[in-house]
């Protein structure tokens, strides 16, 4: 069975081959597949767009599955801004610094109490014959007032995550992995090709 993931971050295919690696004898992501194809990112929630990216890719290739993953930071004092605008925040073409400078600002004057945030991760496999499944994942934390730490990527430096006591800045990429949103969304979907079998 080959699985195509739709995505050529390698932090993911490593993430997915790790949690799903039992269930697919192949699984390569769009570049090892050698496939060039460019999906629109326009739903307006996270499963939306995943289940979007993996159905036009399943259609476009040879696959037994496709899987794909749409991510991004809710504010709960934002009302859930970014949310499915995360990549692109502070305009298109700009990069993780304004993002980051952005919700900053937005947030300057909401209290320490009221600054609750989540990573989400929407997942969606694609199969021949079978209803798609879509799934999401979650990990909630705290908005920084500052950046914090230097690894990961994205929103990490400002993502305070009480259990560790630290950024996910802070956290070395398995202490993160073991924790993050993809990866709860990845155990969900893990959960629910165990029941089909
Ligand atoms: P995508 O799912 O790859 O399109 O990610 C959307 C955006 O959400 C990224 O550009 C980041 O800004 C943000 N994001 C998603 N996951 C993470 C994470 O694990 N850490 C920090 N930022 C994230």
């Amino acid at each position: 069975m080959k699985l195509i993931i739709a995505s050529n971050n390698a932090h993911k295919v490593t993430e997915i081959k790790a949690i799903l690696g039992d269930y697919y004898e192949q699984i390569l992501s769009l570049r090892d597949a050698g496939i060039e194809i460019d999906v629109e990112e326009d739903a307006d929630t996270f499963e939306g767009n995943a289940l979007k990216k993996a159905s036009e890719i399943f259609d476009a290739v040879d696959a037994d599955a496709v899987l794909s993953d749409d991510s991004g930071l809710e504010v709960d004092a934002l009302g859930g801004a970014p949310g499915v605008y995360s990549a692109r925040y502070a305009g298109e073409g700009h990069d993780d610094a304004a993002n980051n400078a952005k919700i900053l600002e937005n947030m300057k004057d909401v209290a320490d109490e009221k600054r609750s945030c989540r990573f989400v991760s929407a997942v969606a496999l694609v199969r021949k014959d079978k209803q798609p499944i879509v799934l999401r994942g979650t990990v909630e934390g705290m908005l920084l007032r500052a950046p914090q730490g230097e690894n990961g990527f994205g929103y990490d430096p400002l993502f305070f995550y009480e259990p560790f006591n630290k950024s996910f800045a802070e956290l070395t990429a398995d202490e993160k992995n073991a924790v993050s949103h993809r990866k709860n969304a990845l155990e969900a979907l893990r959960a629910v090709l165990e029941q089909e079998k």
